[in-house]
């Protein structure tokens, strides 16, 4: 069960997540950053530095937010996917 990036972080992408993920698959799209599904290992390092609140469990998405669930996963599908972060 990955961990998600939701809304808090569009047009933020602060990166403090960024910094503490083990296996760096935190991604930078145009709007917001985007954790890889298949690549997350869990292990949860990203969600107490959000200065945003914007990264959760999969399986603890607030119910307004679950669209986000199938943003991160189809957005490493589409033409433009997110790439390394930009400092
Ligand atoms: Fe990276 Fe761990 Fe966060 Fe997954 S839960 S995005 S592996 S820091």
């Amino acid at each position: 069960m990955p961990y998600v990036i939701t809304e808090a972080c569009i047009n933020v992408k602060d990166k403090s997540c960024v910094d503490v993920c083990p296996v760096d698959c935190i991604y930078e799209g145009g709007d917001q950053l985007y954790i890889h599904p298949d690549e997350c290992i869990d292990c949860g390092a990203c969600e107490p530095e959000c200065p945003v609140t914007a990264i959760f469990p999969e399986e603890d998405v607030p119910v307004q937010l679950k669209s986000f669930v199938e943003k991160n996963r189809v957005a490493f599908t589409s033409d433009n996917p997110p790439g390394r972060p930009t400092r």
